[in-house]
């Protein structure tokens, strides 16, 4: 399966990670219109504004492009670029499958939590 990638928070990405921790993948959307970004935004890509809030993902999101890098048991290590529901692409592990998910296949949120650094967001296959 999927090496555990390590995350370490900075100052800039501590909110985000503490949302991880207790379960919550936090994005970030603007007060002035309402658009959703990226957690890495700075600004609203819709308005400009730099009225930014963190809130939660509802969690699930559909696949946009996969790479699938082969494994020496035969499978695939799945990497993919997917749009969360709010709208905001991620590049993101896919666990739970060896083969590459086509694109707009539907996926759910599961958050990784390796030995080392921070927790990570996933997807799965939605069932
Ligand atoms: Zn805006």
């Amino acid at each position: 399966m999927n090496p555990d990638p390590i995350a370490w928070r900075d100052e800039e990405s501590a909110v985000w990670f503490a949302g991880l921790v207790v379960g919550a993948l936090l994005i970030r959307r603007c007060d002035d219109c309402g658009h959703h970004g990226r957690p890495d935004a700075v600004a609203c890509t819709a308005c400009e504004s730099r009225t930014l809030r963190w809130v939660e993902a509802v969690g699930t999101a559909r696949v946009v492009a996969t790479v699938a890098t082969p494994e020496q048991n035969g499978g695939h290590t799945i990497q993919a670029l997917v749009e969360l529901t709010e709208g905001p692409w991620l590049f993101v592990p896919i666990i739970g499958t060896y083969s590459a998910p086509a694109p707009g296949t539907p996926l759910t949120l599961t958050i990784l939590r390796p030995p080392e650094g921070e927790p990570i967001p996933a997807f799965t296959v939605a069932a």
